[in-house]
């Protein structure tokens, strides 16, 4: 099961305890999940919701019975190109009530036009504004698992529709991105706390919990692979570095022999030679006494010069 069905699960099962709540999430599922904006000849006098999660039919099964005595009807139907996936059609006929819970849920405005809007009057307690997302996620979002890359998005029918959900999370601190496809407008989210917070403040705990688990997993994860990263780095700074002394000693040796070599300079050069992959630091703690890094990096700077000055007078 997939951790976007999982969560849908959780959250469908999760029944709002007040009234304007029930309302709020209905109308966020009617709205983002009605079928064709109910528009059609025989859909006039009915509500229509449809989804791919059981769970989400019985829930707004449930919301129609919790708050209108309206008879409501599930149906199944087989995605023809899809033959795995069924789509759930929660249908209310409320008959010469239909007006009155259309105006309820917000989704007509004064003339009695269909309005493809936010509702503000239903989300103006911070309850309601939570319902109101749990319900537009459950009819048309989606969000990856947290192995993979982050993302949250809820697809949203119209670019007015988008933007009032945009501003209706900005309320709740949620920054969430508008990106137009095909036939659809999504509002997405990607960064990881933003997700984690959208999926507390829709009250999905367990998934919240799956989720920070494998984020902090991921995090340390990150956070060792950089050390790695930044150590094979150094280490291969150092490398370079050792090479390049070793070579301009080998030079020295080679034209004027060891004994030429001052003293101070000479246990420098041969502790080089010896341990190629030791650090500065490494070679001066063998020198007896231990000699600093600095003290130990001048005495290398001089052989070097040492070295190119013999290159330059045999050239
Ligand atoms: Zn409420």
């Amino acid at each position: 099961m997939s951790f976007s069905h999982e969560t849908k699960n959780e959250l469908s099962r999760l029944m709002p305890q007040k009234r304007c709540c029930l309302k709020a999430e209905l109308a966020a599922l009617v709205l983002f999940g009605g079928v064709n904006g109910l528009k059609g000849k025989d859909e006039t006098d009915s509500l229509a919701v449809n989804t791919e999660n059981a769970a989400t039919a019985r829930k707004v099964f449930k919301l129609f019975k919790a708050l209108y005595p309206v008879p409501v009807k599930v149906g199944a139907v087989k995605k023809r190109q899809f033959k795995k996936n069924k789509v759930y059609v929660v249908k209310a006929h409320p008959d010469k009530n239909y007006p009155q819970i259309i105006r309820a849920l917000g989704l007509d405005d004064d003339e009695g036009q269909r309005l493809e809007r936010l509702p503000e009057r239903l989300v103006r307690s911070r309850c309601c504004k939570r319902a109101y997302l749990r319900g537009a996620f459950l009819a048309r979002g989606s969000v990856n698992k947290p192995e993979g890359e982050y993302h949250l998005e809820i697809t949203c029918a119209t670019d007015d529709l988008a933007r009032d959900l945009q501003k209706l999370m900005e309320q709740m601190r949620l920054e969430a991105k508008i990106s137009e496809r095909k036939n659809s407008i999504v509002l997405y989210i990607k960064e990881s706390e933003q997700i984690a917070d959208f999926l507390r403040i829709a009250g999905a705990s367990s998934a919240l919990l799956e989720f920070e688990n494998v984020r902090v997993v991921k995090s340390v994860r990150n956070q060792v692979n950089r050390q790695v990263n930044c150590e094979t780095a150094n280490l291969g700074k150092t490398v370079a570095a050792s090479m390049r002394q070793s070579m301009a000693i080998s030079r020295l040796i080679d034209n004027v022999g060891l004994q030429a070599i001052p003293q101070p300079f000479r246990e420098v050069a041969v502790l080089r030679l010896e341990h190629p992959d030791y650090s500065l630091r490494e070679l001066g703690s063998l020198m007896n006494p231990p000699l600093s890094k600095s003290g130990v990096a001048y005495r290398m700077r001089r052989l070097e010069d040492m070295a190119e000055k013999l290159l330059g007078e045999k050239s």
